[in-house]
């Protein structure tokens, strides 16, 4: 299986990065989570056959802009939308006149699945729950091509990240602020809370990305964290766009 960090700025695009999306590339399925505007790198791998589907955390834009390019795509499976409880018809009105296409305009299938707090199988088994941010964001446990693939996007410290990432393969999580920074009012990750998800949870890897565009402005600079870090035990992998992770 392998993973793809297509966007991996939080905030807004540089030309360092883009907003953020990931993919996971599994043998039967192509997950795709969130969409900011690295999804359009998304037309630079062959999908084939596989079913898509779009996990999607929150509805801040850095996380949904790339919704209005899914006409460039076409995938022949459709495609399965999920996020979190009540978010549906704000989708449905931002994909939609007169800001872009509609949903019912692509060219292919679209379903939207609202998941509250809980276990799913979409068939796939999947587990969600609640983050610390503002407006809420929904982290995702999933349980594919035998492997735990953790994704918990714009969050602060919470147990509910420790709970969801237990013994992951891998957890993929923001890196929206640098060691020792941190807002009560605008909760998100430092390299230092996100390790700590990783070392309490036991996951055996940690993916950091959406790293937030006007605090980090280099590559070099998130490339430091391992070194302001000073730490070698856990597998910490530092995002770029374009990166590709066998897992
Ligand atoms: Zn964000
Ligand atoms: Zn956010």
């Amino acid at each position: 299986m392998e993973i793809h960090t297509l966007g991996t700025n939080g905030w807004y695009d540089t030309r360092v990065s883009s907003t953020i999306c990931t993919l996971i590339l599994d043998e039967d399925y192509a997950i795709i989570l969130d969409a900011g505007y690295g999804i359009e790198k998304l037309s630079r791998i062959e999908l084939g056959e596989r079913k898509v589907h779009l996990y999607l955390s929150h509805l801040h834009l850095d996380h949904i802009a790339g919704l209005h390019i899914l006409n460039k795509f076409i995938f022949t499976q459709g495609l399965a939308i999920f996020c979190y409880d009540g978010s549906e018809k704000y989708l449905r009105t931002i994909v939609a006149p007169p800001f872009t296409a509609a949903f019912e305009d692509l060219p292919y299938s679209v379903s939207i699945q609202e998941l509250g707090i809980g276990t799913f199988n979409v068939p796939y088994p999947v587990v969600t729950n609640q983050l610390i941010h503002p407006g809420g964001s929904m982290g995702v446990r999933l349980n594919i091509g035998g492997k735990i693939i953790v994704y918990c996007p714009d969050t602060g410290y919470c147990e509910n990240a420790v709970a969801l990432s237990k013994d992951a393969d891998l957890l993929i999580t923001e890196c929206a602020y640098k060691s020792g920074m941190s807002n009560e009012l605008w909760p998100h990750l430092n390299p230092e809370s996100a390790l700590r998800i990783a070392e309490e949870s036991g996951a055996k890897r940690l993916l950091l990305t959406h790293f937030d565009a006007n605090i980090y402005k280099s590559q070099k600079e998130r490339d430091r964290i391992k070194e302001d870090l000073n730490y070698s035990r856990k597998d910490i992998i530092i995002s770029y766009d374009g990166m590709v992770l066998n897992v």
